[in-house]
């Protein structure tokens, strides 16, 4: 073998040795690789679940994921930065990756408003809170933090939670008064009085829900001229800062100073209309005599008889609606529903609002002791609601069973103790002795030189003593 041979194979020989050591050296030094899936940095939603996006470890071609270990400390219930660590240890070598993992809360907090979320205040009033709370899925109750500004036409409120997410909040105010003041009248509403006698003003009272008391505003309208008789009305009216208005009147009827020089009989009948009232209002045609009708609620077939008794110049009295006295006198409320009732039907009847009213059983009835003293209170608040009671001084005793002649007897003999004297008969169905009895009575009141007449607001009014 020559020597350049032999320098060939020793040179061949040295670059194999090279390059299988390389070979071997790359083997014995090549590292395990660790690859993560998905993103480095995965965010989540408080309260949601981390799902692991996975990884894979591999040594050259072989698989060696199920060395990798994972350590991780993510709370999902708190806010915060947590990192999963991928480990592997590998020929006693570690190896390590990790992934950041950012638990964020981006849910804003709730603002709740109590009361209305429109609230409408007087214009010249101050606004008051009417409360508000403030919650946090995260923070929990962060009412202290919630910052509010009143302005004119509504109120913020603001909140943000620890994670820098916001709530606005606003509540409307209406700057408005849309209600009227009140007025109300001291004394009576409605007063009769005679010609010269001297106007009072009892007096007034405005208040309103935004001005307050403003009774100083109240202008009165109208005149009264004490010197002649007449219906007069005064309006009272008033209005608020924001033009709201309310008015009520007072109505002043003047009458004529009344004339008791010649002895006067008034028949009063009670408890019509029925079938007696027609032979009645009959005898009082004949004989040129005007009567006064207390009336009840009757069967609707004799209303016209009402009718007929007005236009034939009698008055029609109030007497009841139910006439069964003891719901009437139950109470102040109870008697003047009653009244109302009659009131209004006679009024649909005669077109006439009738002033003239007489207590069932009189104002000295005792039954009204269900109710203390309520006979005392209606005696005043009759006469505040502009009507005007009668009792009677003569009874003729012709709701019990006696003759036509004892019904006459009984009016006659106690006529002439008495000016004014008011009788008191009644006309319910059937009354026949008292239809009668009728004639004579006027017959002898005609002799002996009486006035028939009607009661009037103007007739001298004849009262019992109240019991109760
Ligand atoms: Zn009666």
């Amino acid at each position: 073998m020559s020597m350049k041979r032999k320098l060939k194979i020793i040179y061949f020989l040295t670059n194999i040795i090279i390059v299988l050591t390389t070979i071997i050296l790359c083997f014995y030094y090549k590292e395990p690789k660790i690859n993560l899936f998905g993103d480095k940095l995965v965010t989540i939603e408080l309260n949601t679940e981390y799902k692991e996006p996975g990884y894979k470890a591999t040594y050259l071609t072989k698989d060696i994921t199920h060395l990798i270990e994972i350590e991780q400390n993510i709370d999902t219930k708190k806010v915060g930065i947590y990192i999963v660590t991928y480990k592997l240890n590998y020929k006693n070598k570690d190896y390590v990756k990790t992934r950041t993992v950012k638990v964020i809360d981006s849910t804003s907090p709730v603002i709740n408003l109590l009361g209305s979320g429109t609230i409408e205040i007087c214009p010249n009033q101050n606004y008051n809170e009417q409360g508000f709370n403030a919650f946090d899925e995260y923070d929990g109750d962060i009412t202290s933090k919630v910052e509010t500004q009143v302005e004119n036409d509504s109120v913020q409120y603001y909140v943000e939670d620890s994670s820098n997410n916001k709530t606005l909040q606003e509540r409307k105010i209406i700057r408005k008064d849309a209600d009227n003041p009140t007025i109300s009248l001291k004394g009576y509403q409605n007063l009769t009085m005679y010609v010269n006698d001297t106007y009072f003003e009892a007096g007034y009272e405005a208040i309103d829900n935004c001005d307050g008391d403003i009774t100083n505003n109240v202008e009165i309208n109208g005149s009264i001229d004490t010197t002649k008789s007449g219906k007069y009305t005064l309006t009272y009216t008033i209005k608020d800062s924001s033009g709201n208005i309310a008015s009520t009147t007072r109505t002043i009827n003047i009458l004529e100073e009344p004339n008791f020089d010649q002895k006067t009989i008034y028949l009063t009948f009670d408890d019509g209309p029925s079938n007696t009232t027609e032979k009645i209002l009959d005898i009082l045609k004949e004989e040129n005599v005007k009567a006064t009708f207390f009336v009840i609620n009757a069967d609707i077939k004799y209303d016209k008889l009402i009718k007929r008794a007005h236009d034939e110049g009698h008055t029609i009295g109030l007497h009841s609606y139910s006439h069964k006295y003891k719901s009437i006198y139950k109470s102040e409320e109870a008697y003047f529903n009653d009244l109302n009732l009659i009131s209004k039907k006679v009024e649909k009847i005669t077109g006439e609002k009738s002033t003239i009213i007489r207590f069932p059983g009189g104002s000295s009835n005792t039954i009204s002791k269900i109710s203390r003293g309520l006979m005392t209170k209606l005696s005043i608040k009759t006469k505040e609601k502009g009507y005007i009671y009668f009792d009677w001084n003569i009874a003729s005793s012709d709701t019990t069973r006696i003759s036509s002649n004892k019904i006459i007897k009984n009016v006659t003999k106690q006529l002439g103790i008495y000016q004014t004297n008011v009788v008191l008969m009644h006309d319910f169905k059937n009354n026949n002795k008292t239809v009668n009895a009728l004639r004579d009575i006027i017959q002898y009141g005609k002799e002996n030189g009486y006035k028939f007449d009607k009661i009037t607001e103007m007739t001298p009014q004849i009262k019992h003593k109240i019991k109760n």
